[in-house]
C-alpha cells in the first residue's frame, strides 16, 4: 500500500500544535517553516497555534516573496529565507522561546557537550548576541551559530533548530529543550559538567546516523 503524502501545510499546523501542547512556544511565539519546490512554506505571524489552520500558511516563492492575498508572514521570515538560502542540506525550520533555553540565552550562555543526546544539534549548542526579531541582524546571526550545527541559541530571545524535515527539526528543538533544563539543573546544584570530547561526539553523530531505523532485530 503506498502512504499518501500528507501537504506540507497540513504537516507544519500538526507540528505546531504538537509544539503548543508541549509548551515549547508559549504565548504565539515561535514560527515554523518547510522547504518547497518554488520556495518554502511558513507559520502566519501571531496566530494562536490551537486555531492554526493549513490554509493560513503562507507561501513564498524562490524570489523571497509571499503569495498574494495570505496572512501575514511570520515576522522571522527572513531568517527563515537567509537559512534556506545558504544551507542546503536543511528542508524544515522550528523557531521557539522553549522556556529553560531561553532562559540560558537570558544569560548569553550556550550548551556545552556534556551529554551525548548534544549530537542530535552535531555538537555544543552556541549562543549568538543579540539582535532584534524580525531583522537581518537576526537572521545573519543565526546562520553564524549555526554553522556545522543543527540548533542555536538567539541571547533574550529563544532557539531555533533546523532539519532535513519538520520531525527531525521538530525533534532537535524538543532535545535543546531537555538539554537546557539537564544543564540548568546541573548549575543550579553548583555541580560543573564532564564535558564530552570531540571524538567520542563524532563517534556518537555516527551511531546516530542509522539509530531509530526500523531494522529487524538480531
Ligand atoms: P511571529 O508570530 O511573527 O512568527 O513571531 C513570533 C516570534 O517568535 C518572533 O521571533
Ligand atoms: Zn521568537
Amino acid at each position: 500500500m503506498t502512504r499518501k503524502k500528507l501537504d506540507p501545510s497540513v504537516e507544519i499546523v500538526a507540528m505546531a500544535r504538537e509544539l503548543d501542547t508541549a509548551g515549547l512556544v508559549p504565548n504565539k511565539s515561535g514560527n515554523l517553516s518547510c522547504r518547497t519546490a518554488g520556495g518554502f512554506m511558513i507559520t502566519p505571524s501571531g496566530v494562536a497555534y490551537r486555531t492554526l489552520e493549513p490554509e493560513q500558511i503562507v507561501k513564498f516563492d524562490d524570489h523571497g516573496t509571499p503569495a498574494k492575498g495570505g496572512l501575514r508572514p511570520s515576522s522571522e521570515w527572513r531568517m527563515h529565507a537567509a537559512i534556506y538560502a545558504c544551507r542546503p542540506d536543511v528542508s524544515a525550520i522550528v523557531h521557539t522561546h522553549s522556556s529553560n533555553a531561553t532562559a540560558l540565552a537570558c544569560a548569553g550562555l550556550g550548551i556545552p557537550a556534556f551529554h551525548y543526546m548534544i549530537a542530535l544539534a552535531g555538537g555544543a549548542i552556541r549562543c549568538v548576541p543579540y539582535a532584534t526579531f524580525g531583522t537581518a541582524e537576526i537572521a545573519a546571526g543565526a546562520i553564524e551559530g549555526l554553522e556545522g550545527r543543527r540548533a542555536v541559541l538567539l541571547a533574550n530571545h529563544g532557539v531555533v533548530t533546523v532539519g532535513a524535515s519538520l520531525a527531525a527539526a521538530q525533534a532537535v528543538a524538543v532535545e535543546v529543550e531537555n538539554l537546557a533544563t539537564q544543564y540548568l539543573a546541573l548549575r543550579a546544584a553548583g555541580l560543573e559538567p564532564n564535558v564530552l570530547d570531540d571524538a567520542e561526539l563524532a563517534r556518537v553523530i555516527e551511531k546516530f546516523a542509522d539509530y531509530g531505523r526500523i531494522t529487524p532485530g538480531p
